[in-house]
């Protein structure tokens, strides 16, 4: 796609080194056992999204922290390989995120995340409005502190950008961010988590008096979408043989964006993000699968 005609999208949020060991039996305190294999995957909600949208087609700006160490340099340059802009991505002193991932023989995972510079993420800085401004659509997460979170939404939204809120991981929202929230995208358990009901629609339903749009993943299940005074409408996911479904949310909450910023109805939007999110469960990782927009348009 012609680069110059691509939409902008800035993402606000995380971006951490995930360090991933694959084990057979997780160990138990004081216990020590021999792993099968060990990865160290660019990640974090913020980063997985930004990578995603760029590789979907948008002129993508990144904004963000990593720590002064090697991470932090391997961090950077996996972003800029995507063709984001990272002119907004700080560098600031002590450790970049990380998230200390294990990996059972069944697949189970448990984890450790340390917020290290994305926990310094903490209100816009210099410059971010710029990157702001002219921006279709801003997506946020939950990874980076609230504050942050919440002054980035209110600039977005100034300044005339949709604004598209992943609320992982789930916590409280405060109504200062809801206001300033176009479009929630909680996955199922994150919109059970938000509203106590574990029926998506119902979710649905209560998410949709804070905020105008929301857009519920289901997994292998497809998304349900709402808007006020609309029916919900369901979309089926892409049959695929799954391989690794990791990173599939950030991989359909980035093509989304994309779709939207291009002036597509949600229906459409929503489908052009299940053909992307499905390309990504046939391969493994997470920044490493998101499929390019000549594959997502050939699929
Ligand atoms: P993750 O945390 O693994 O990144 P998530 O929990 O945020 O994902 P999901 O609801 O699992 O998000 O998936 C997002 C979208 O990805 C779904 O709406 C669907 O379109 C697609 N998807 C997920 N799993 C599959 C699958 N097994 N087959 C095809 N598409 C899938």
């Amino acid at each position: 796609m012609n680069r110059a005609a691509a939409p902008r999208i800035a993402v606000f949020g995380s971006v951490n080194m995930d360090l991933v060991a694959y084990v057979d039996t997780v160990p138990a305190s004081g216990e020590t056992v021999q792993g099968r294999q060990f990865r160290q995957i660019p990640g974090g909600k913020g980063a997985n999204q930004a990578i995603a949208a760029a590789r979907a087609g948008a002129d993508v700006a990144f904004l963000g922290a990593v720590g002064d160490d090697a991470f932090g340099v391997q961090l950077r340059t996996t972003l800029v390989d995507s063709g984001v802009d990272v002119s907004g991505l700080r560098t600031v002193a002590g450790a970049s995120g990380v998230a200390h991932i294990v990996v059972d023989a069944a697949g189970s995972n448990s984890i450790i995340v340390i917020p290290g510079a994305n926990g310094t993420v903490t209100a816009l800085r210099e410059g971010d409005t710029r990157l702001l401004d002219g921006a279709r659509v801003l997506l946020l997460q939950l990874e980076t502190p609230m504050s942050g979170v919440v002054a980035a939404a209110r600039a977005g939204r100034s300044l005339g950008a949709t604004t598209m809120l992943t609320p992982a991981p789930a916590r409280p929202l405060p109504a200062e961010l809801l206001e300033c929230v176009d479009v929630l995208l909680p996955n199922q358990h994150e919109a059970a988590a938000l509203t106590g009901h574990d029926d998506p629609e119902r979710a649905l339903a209560a998410l949709l008096e804070s905020v105008p749009e929301v857009v519920v993943t289901l997994g292998g299940d497809g998304s349900l979408y709402g808007a006020r005074g609309r029916e919900p409408v369901r979309v089926p996911a892409v049959r695929v043989e799954p391989v690794d479904t990791t990173g599939a949310g950030d991989t359909f909450c980035g093509a989304f964006a994309v779709a939207r910023a291009e002036g597509r109805d949600p229906e459409e939007a929503l489908r052009f993000a299940a053909r992307a999110a499905a390309l990504s469960v046939r391969r493994q990782g997470a920044s490493t699968s998101m499929p390019t927009r000549a594959e997502i348009d050939a699929f």
